[in-house]
């Protein structure tokens, strides 16, 4: 298990979920690819646990860009949650041949997450990964806070 901070917050994860989705996205390569974060906050909402992910069937992407459709079936995340005890906890998606880092408007579209009025989600979390054609290079979480993205170290 990997455990990243940020102030006092911790986020921990299996590499291998990561590998899972770099799998994945590396499918879509050289278009970006992602999807959902699944996963649950101890009981103070100082740890965070990334336990899963969910894949989007509905999006937009080229090399540069993945925006999947704005507007998240509550329902869905109900239900997941009935059955796995797992929260809908933020995005992720592929950066091919580019950083790990984020871009102006994986800025702008967390934004927009936190100020969506159907989701409950003050703090979502983004990760973002560095592939090639056949690997996974690099990857971050970022964690929205006061209007900005920060990284988990
Ligand atoms: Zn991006």
């Amino acid at each position: 298990m990997i455990v990243k901070k940020y102030k006092n917050l911790q986020l921990d994860f299996d590499r291998q979920i990561v590998e899972q989705m770099a799998k994945i996205a590396i499918h879509h390569y050289p278009n970006e690819y992602g999807g959902f974060l699944l996963g649950y906050y101890s009981n103070d909402f100082t740890r965070l646990h990334i336990k899963g992910f969910l894949l989007v069937d509905k999006y937009v992407s080229s090399p540069v860009a993945f925006r999947r459709e704005l507007n998240i079936k509550i329902h869905n995340f109900e239900k997941i949650f009935q059955e796995t005890g797992l929260y809908y906890i933020g995005e992720w998606h592929s950066h091919p041949n580019a950083s790990a880092w984020y871009s102006l408007t994986d800025l702008q579209a967390m934004n927009n997450i936190v100020s969506c009025n159907t989701v409950q989600l003050h703090n979502p979390v983004l990760l973002i990964l560095s592939i090639s054609s056949n690997k996974l290079l690099d990857f971050n979480f970022f964690v929205f806070d006061e209007d900005r993205l920060v990284v988990y170290e």
